[in-house]
């Protein structure tokens, strides 16, 4: 049975320890020592990485009461080795973890609810509970769990006797006999859980809540804490600063500015659409009492190709074809065609295109002058350009 040092002393990153078994296993070699400070996956921790006898562990579990390293090279039975923990990493998971313990207590106290899932992702921490929360107290509770941390209360591991236990009001995924390991913070959460934790909350240093969202019968929180928090936080800052020089507007007033920003460019499209029309609807009598209309104008949007090409279609019997772009980069059209005509219009220009009741958009493959010379052997109609 392996001695586990992380479990009193979390905060070791360096031990020496006899190696009892190695065995090769797919992708590696599985090796078991009288003693360790590698934390197991579980409880929602994932499993420690580090070095160990000069090879690295790339992932740590349980097997049974032994805790298996899985390295990437062999190592001597009966070997002295020295360990070394891939520090930030841990240290990280600690802060993830000891935050959601602040977060998990605080909820489950304030809406009777239970937490039924929690996920320490390499991006976020996903805690998932069985109650209705409302999304306008998340700033709320996120203040209440970062004044644990401003008051740095302490994070306290204990044995309790089975007398004890059974008039402690703990928390527990599931129903625990012998020997449980209880961690306390006062005031904010009692929990029973097997993993790594800060000595006080002043060492989480930070918590944020991303995200909740309804899942299943209750919700899904999403939660950054320590290092993560601060990054988070500290990109998002550089976000905000550039979007304030780029609208010229102090940084704690950018999401008036966009919203100003989004008012005038509907104005502007409101206009640009309307000028577009009057113009169209002078194009488009300057083409009446022909048969049929080919025209090109530069610049046009797809909406607005539509809608030049719906008034010159209704200003000529037979038909409009409607064209924008440049020779080399290709046209975009807009036509008023049968389906026969738009089919060998496409086949004879390299045209990609379709649409329905004799009206098509897409676009050609062909220089202006073969779009010229098509239409002009085309016999939709007496051709006029
Ligand atoms: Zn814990």
């Amino acid at each position: 049975m392996t001695e586990r040092l992380y479990e009193n002393a979390p905060f070791l990153r360096r031990f020496s320890a006899r190696v009892q078994a190695c065995t090769a296993e797919k992708g590696g070699w599985a090796v078991v020592l009288d003693r360790t400070a590698f934390y197991p996956e579980g409880g929602g921790q994932p499993g420690d990485r580090g070095l160990l006898g000069g090879v690295s562990v790339t992932d740590t579990r349980n097997r049974g009461d032994e805790v298996v390293h899985l390295c990437d090279g062999p190592l001597d039975p009966g070997a002295e080795v020295e360990g070394e923990l891939d520090w930030v990493r841990r240290f990280d998971h600690m802060q993830q973890h000891s935050g959601e313990h602040i977060v998990s207590g605080l909820i489950c106290a304030r809406y009777g609810c239970d937490n039924v899932g929690f996920h320490l992702g390499e991006e976020a921490v996903v805690i998932d509970f069985n109650r209705p929360i409302p999304p306008e107290d998340l700033p709320d509770i996120e203040r209440a769990a970062n004044a644990v941390i401003w008051e740095d209360r302490p994070f306290l591991v204990t044995h309790p006797d089975p007398a004890e236990l059974a008039a402690l009001p703990y928390r527990s995924k599931k129903a625990l006999a012998g020997d449980v390991r209880i961690v306390t913070v006062p005031g904010a959460d009692c929990c029973a859980c097997c993993g790594t934790h800060v000595r006080s909350a002043g060492a989480i240093g930070l918590i944020r809540l991303l995200s909740l969202k309804p899942f299943r019968e209750g919700v899904r929180i999403e939660l950054l804490a320590g290092g993560r928090a601060y990054d988070y936080c500290a990109a998002v800052a550089a976000q905000n600063h550039a979007v304030s020089v780029l609208l010229s507007a102090p940084e704690r007033k950018t999401a008036a500015a966009a919203e100003r920003l989004k008012q005038e460019l509907a104005e502007m499209k409101y206009r640009l659409v309307g000028a577009e029309n009057r113009l169209f609807d002078l194009l488009a009598a300057r083409y009446a009492g022909r048969d049929f209309a080919l025209l090109r104008e530069p610049d046009l949007s797809p909406d607005g190709l539509r809608r030049l090409c719906e008034r010159i279609g209704a200003a000529c019997p037979a038909g409009a074809a409607v064209f924008s772009g440049a020779d080399g980069t290709g046209w975009r059209y807009a036509v008023k065609l049968p389906p026969d005509a738009l089919r060998r219009m496409n086949a004879a220009l390299r045209g990609r295109g379709g649409g329905k009741g004799g009206f098509a958009q897409g676009s050609v493959a062909a220089d202006w002058a073969e779009i010229a010379a098509f239409f002009a052997e085309e016999t939709v109609s007496n051709k006029t350009t």
